[in-house]
């Protein structure tokens, strides 16, 4: 899977992602192009990669956003997935669709208009509220992703798990992963950690016993466990990065939208790919497909055996 963050800027400010102490962005000129991403994920594409996932930052807040999608769609039979933070959906869920989108994951780490707009600088919840809806309405279900942080909204587990209950949709809780200088990253971030296996425990304190699901083949599915609670219609996904790393089966790649290609969320190895994309002997496609195939070699090579369970950049500006 690629991973592909097409900015780092966003509309929110939510504490654990963006760097602590006020942000700067890549300049706009550093971007790579509609034209960059097509070139590199055709590439990525003729490897046989088929699951490619576009994300930021916010994606929606890229005038271009379509025309990279449409461009995406064209490699042809890949998965094309995105995740936002749903506010512009209610403006673009249908166009995102036409343009080639297969799936859209939102997150969200409260249902709580007060604690929403704390948790996200300023957000507000009516808002997020209106793009769910546009969401499911336009693709017929979504996930939903759920950072779960101690003392912040680990008392909200199980009313986010009650949403997979009468809903054909997953919502899935991710550990807490302490990267870059994010406001919850500095100090202690470990306090802030709740595990996969103590969010089970306030879903089946609520809802019963869960089962695990068969569906790790299902598209997109990616990292995360998948399990059911009894008469619920959706799924719960258990993404334990912390607890149970799970680097032995990672496929992913993950692009930045300054053209580094990265082998780990933490701190992998980087290449960066844009001195490839301007050479000018790679005008050829086949030209840039080996120089490229170095670069991604390269890459994949350095992936950690065990990730480093820190991570120096803020998932802002990786593409989480
Ligand atoms: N803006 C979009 C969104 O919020 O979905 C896409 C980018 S965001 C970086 C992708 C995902 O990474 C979100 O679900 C977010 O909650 C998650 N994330 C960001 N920082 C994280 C952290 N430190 N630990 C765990 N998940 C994090
Ligand atoms: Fe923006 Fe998504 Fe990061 Fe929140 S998690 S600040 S919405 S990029």
């Amino acid at each position: 899977m690629l991973r592909i963050s097409v900015t780092d800027r966003c509309n929110l400010r939510c504490g654990y992602c963006m760097p602590a102490g006020g942000v700067s962005f890549q300049p706009k000129d550093d971007l790579l192009t509609p034209q960059d991403l097509a070139r590199i994920s055709g590439f990525a594409h003729r490897l046989g990669v088929r699951y490619f996932k576009i994300t930021g930052g916010e994606p929606t807040v890229r005038r271009d956003l379509i025309e990279i999608i449409q461009r995406l769609r064209a490699l042809g039979s890949a998965d094309l997935s995105m995740t936002s933070n749903g506010l512009q959906m209610p403006r673009m869920a249908a166009s995102l669709k036409e343009a080639g989108i297969d799936r859209v994951t939102l997150s969200v780490d409260s249902l709580r208009p007060d604690r929403y707009r704390d948790i996200t600088g300023g957000g507000r919840f009516e808002l997020f509220e209106e793009g769910l809806e546009a969401t499911a309405k336009v693709f017929g279900t979504v996930k939903l992703n759920v950072v779960v942080m101690r003392g912040v909204n680990d008392d909200e587990v199980a009313d986010f798990a009650g949403l997979a209950r009468d809903r054909d949709w997953t919502v899935r809780f991710i550990e807490f992963m302490p990267l870059g200088s994010s406001v919850l990253a500095d100090g202690d971030p470990d306090q802030y950690l709740v595990t996969a296996d103590e969010v089970t425990s306030s879903i089946e304190a609520v809802h019963g016993s869960l089962a695990p699901v068969e569906g790790s083949a299902d598209p997109g599915v990616g990292p995360a466990r998948l399990l059911a609670m009894p008469g619920g219609r959706g799924r719960i996904g258990l993404i334990h990065a912390m607890s149970r790393p799970f680097c032995e089966t990672c496929n992913r790649l993950r692009l930045t939208s300054s053209g580094i290609l990265r082998s780990c969320l933490f701190d992998g190895g980087e290449v960066d790919l844009v001195p490839i994309l301007r050479e000018k002997s790679h005008d050829s496609e086949s030209k840039l497909d080996e120089a490229l195939l170095e670069a991604f070699t390269q890459c994949t090579a350095m992936k950690p055996e065990v990730h480093a369970s820190r991570g120096g950049r803020a998932m802002s500006s990786i593409g989480g």
